[in-house]
Order: structure tokens, then sequence, then C-alpha cells
């Protein structure tokens, strides 16, 4: 269809033995195991997996009688959470967003630098994986400006197994909030805030070649996060970051809340919800390991 790969939902329900519900009559199918649960709905650029949103690259669409996924989307976004082993994981880098010159977002109302809460946030993850027995190293160990690509080479110079990029965010709207994962598109696909390809999409870079383990890492964080700690679930999502792209093990970014969301800010200015971020942190750092 239009150059692009798709794949009927119903033929996977049955490749991969699951259980179908809904129809494309109701423009919503569901596929479950005793284990999973996918859920799809016509010109949805995501799906729902176990109800956690994971951003696609093409909207699902109806073709006469089926409901279809790209091809693409299936195997570099879907089945990675279903099968995919994560590798040795020993060294763990954190990176606290911003640092220095670089504040980050800033709430003036209540005083507060981003580059501040990264830091605190990965401390409190780094004394949490260090009691599990990890090796962790943190790219900034004080209020410094530290390159993107600097950050990405103490990740090699490390021979990191994980990277972690630690930021709370801002927008306009104040109505937003929750938590968001980044991980790298692969190549020829867009970010999810796009839907045409530019000059970058067609770059190759070496983070891309970690997709499978992107995603497994990606799905554990978003998925953990926002059942931890109730909050709104923005999606894993996909963007090139200078600071992920380049990477050479799997790797993430995530954000942490909404500096612009009042209440949100209310509970990620206290240390007792900071600690609740870093918990759910390392329980899915866990939950990687474990698939
Ligand atoms: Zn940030």
């Amino acid at each position: 269809m239009g150059g692009i790969d798709f794949v009927d939902i119903h033929d996977l329900a049955q490749q991969y033995h699951f259980q179908q519900k809904g129809s494309v009559a109701s423009q919503t199918i569901t596929l479950f195991s005793q284990w999973s649960k996918l859920v799809f709905k016509e010109k949805e650029r995501h799906c729902f997996f176990n109800n956690t949103k994971i951003y696609l690259n093409r909207p699902i669409i109806i073709r006469g009688h089926a409901m279809y996924i790209s091809r693409s989307d299936w195997d570099n976004n879907l089945r990675p959470i279903l099968f995919q082993k994560p590798n040795r994981l020993y060294c763990i880098v954190l990176d606290p967003g911003h640092g220095g010159r670089d504040m980050g977002c800033q709430s003036l109302r209540e005083g507060l630098d981003e580059k501040v809460l990264t830091f605190d946030l990965a401390k409190r993850v780094q004394t949490l994986l260090l009691k599990r027995g990890y090796r962790v190293h943190l790219t900034r160990y004080n209020d410094v400006f530290v390159p993107l690509e600097d950050r990405v080479a103490l990740a090699k110079k490390y021979n990191a197994d994980l990277f972690l990029s630690i930021h709370f965010n801002t927008v306009p709207q104040t109505y937003v909030q929750g938590i968001e994962t980044y991980i790298v598109p692969p190549l020829n696909e867009a970010s999810s805030g796009r839907d045409t390809l530019i000059a970058a999409d067609r770059e190759y870079s070496s983070g891309i070649a970690q997709n499978p383990w992107n995603v497994l890492f990606g799905y554990c964080l978003q998925s953990t996060l926002i059942k931890s700690l109730h909050a709104d679930d923005r999606g894993l999502k996909r963007a090139r970051f200078k600071v992920l792209k380049e990477q050479t093990c799997p790797a993430a970014l995530i954000e942490c809340g909404f500096f612009s969301h009042a209440g949100e800010l209310d509970k990620i200015k206290t240390t007792a919800y900071r600690d609740q971020i870093a918990t759910a942190i390392v329980d899915a750092i866990g939950t990687y390991q474990q698939k």
C-alpha cells in the first residue's frame, strides 16, 4: 500500500497465538494472551501494549475488511517488547540533564532549575543502583556544563551497558502533565512529533543498531513509571536526540514530569516524590534485566 509494507493484524493474531477482540466495524482490535494485551485503533499513530502508550511510525489503517499495521512498526516497535532479551547489564551511565550555564527549564515562582533536580534525581538513582550491585557513573558530578557529545563519549569511555538521560519538561500549555520516554527512531523513520522525513532521518547513527534493546528498555521505563507514580502516560516516543543517537549501548531519555504543571511541580519539588521516581527507575531497570 503506497509502497509501504503492511501486515493484517488478524494474521498477526494467528501467527503469534493471540486471541482477538473487537473488529474492523468497531475500528478497534485488541489482541491478548495470558501476558500481553495490544490495542489498535484505526487512524491512530500509536497503540497500547499492556496499557502503555507506544508511538508508531505510521497510523493504523483499515482497508476492505481488515485492519493493518506497518511491517516496520510491528518489527521495530512491538516485536522487541514481546521477544527481545537484554544484553549483559553491569555498568550503567546516568546522565543528569543540563548543568552549569545550561539551566534547563526553570520555575521562577518556585526558584527551581531543572539542572539541579536532574542531578538530585540521578544521585538518588545511583545510590539505589549501587545497592543492587551495579557499577554506576554519572556524566557530571557537580553543576558544570557538559556538551552533549561529551556525555556520549563518557558512556563509551566507561564501556556502559545502559545509558539513561534524566530530564524534566516544560510546555506553554499548563494543563499538560505526565511522563514520557524517548528512544532513537529506526533509519528512515520520523520522530514522533513529525509526519514527514527530514535529512537527519536518513542518516545512519550507531544508536539505531540498538533499537530492539532501546525499545525494551524504553517500554520498561515508561510502563513502570506511569504505574508507580500514577502519572499521565505521554508514551514511549521517538526522537533523534544528540545524546541518544550516537550511543553504542541501549539508551533512553526520560522526561520525569512538567515544571509547567502546577500540581506536578508541587510533587517534583519534594524529596519524597523524587525518591519515588528513583525507585521506579531502578525497578524498571530490574524489569529490563529480567525480561
Ligand atoms: Zn531537560
